[in-house]
């Protein structure tokens, strides 16, 4: 029998994806998966819609991505199968959005006042979930300032420390990891690699996640090329972390596909196996 086919990042209108949650799951299991990880930035807003339309044959992993830092430089954690219910965590997740939503509308009144016919009205209808500047994007393209969301990424624009960038509250890592393991979850360092987002940490920051309590690095990633992941493996190994891949999917906001990447059978029962929180959906 071949594996299960197994994709552990994916977002929905929840956050910065353009698929509804419930559009996502049909869509995951028409795509030939097996299991699928709902992991919006900083929410679990999606998975009510995405439990309720849960279809025969596809397994839910609850998750969310959040928005960490360590040495001003910017990362995500994937958070699984954790307690939404927990106090500190929970706050910690409210905290995030709250800073998201200032940011974004600060963006939004620069971009205004400049001119360019952005608005944060146009900008929270765009979002309806969590926002993020991939929504400061979609206004910018209407308003016909870049055709493509990357476009928007630049230093003229959004593109970090850019123009009309505006920094947000973020998460200490080892903090997170620790918030993350407290609620019963389990923690993936996603995609730790990916230099064309912006600076990277260097593997003492990775060993210190280990000892914090991290489960496991995102090894298979759109943004990582041969020489990082055949690195990150090795490292993985000798911390004892588990490794994943996955597509990152986010609609139209990006190009990749669901299923583009996926997590071996054994990597993903061992981070089932590690989590306490939450149990993963069967339908
Ligand atoms: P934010 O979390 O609001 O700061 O926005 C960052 C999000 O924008 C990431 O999670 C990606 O989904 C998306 N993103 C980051 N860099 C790019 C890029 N160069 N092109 C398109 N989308 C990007
Ligand atoms: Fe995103
Ligand atoms: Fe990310
Ligand atoms: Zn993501």
């Amino acid at each position: 029998m071949p594996g299960r086919r197994i994709d552990l990042h994916t977002h929905s209108t929840a956050s910065d994806g353009t698929t509804p949650p419930d559009v996502l799951v049909r869509e995951a299991a028409a795509a030939g998966l097996d299991v699928l990880a709902l992991t919006d930035h900083d929410t679990t807003g999606g998975w009510s819609a995405a439990e309720q339309a849960l279809p025969d044959g596809l397994a839910l992993v609850r998750g969310a991505e959040i928005s960490c830092v360590h040495d001003g430089i910017s990362l995500h954690l994937l958070a699984y199968l954790f307690d939404p219910e927990e106090p500190r965590f929970r706050s910690a997740r409210v905290e995030l959005r709250d800073s998201r939503t200032k940011r974004a509308e600060r963006m939004a009144q620069l971009l205004e006042a400049d001119g360019t016919g952005v608005t944060w009205a146009r900008v929270r209808e765009i979002a309806g979930g969590t926002v993020g500047r991939p929504h400061v994007a979609q206004a910018l393209i209407e308003q016909g300032h870049v055709t493509t969301v990357s476009q928007a990424f630049t230093p003229e624009w959004i593109g970090t420390y850019g123009r009309y960038w505006v920094d947000k509250t973020e998460l200490d890592v080892l903090d997170a990891v620790r918030l993350v393991a407290a609620a019963g979850g389990v923690s993936v360092f996603a995609h730790p690699r990916a230099t064309r987002r912006g600076r990277t940490v260097a593997d003492e920051v990775i060993v210190a996640m280990a000892e914090a309590g991290l489960g496991g690095l995102e090894v298979d990633h759109v943004d990582h090329d041969d020489a990082a992941r055949d690195q990150l493996r090795v490292l993985a190994a000798d911390l004892d972390l588990l490794v994943t891949g996955s597509s990152d999917f986010h609609g139209t906001a990006k190009t990749v596909q669901l299923g583009a990447r996926t997590t071996d059978e054994q990597e993903y029962e061992r981070l089932v196996a590690a989590a306490t929180g939450l149990a993963v959906l069967q339908p």
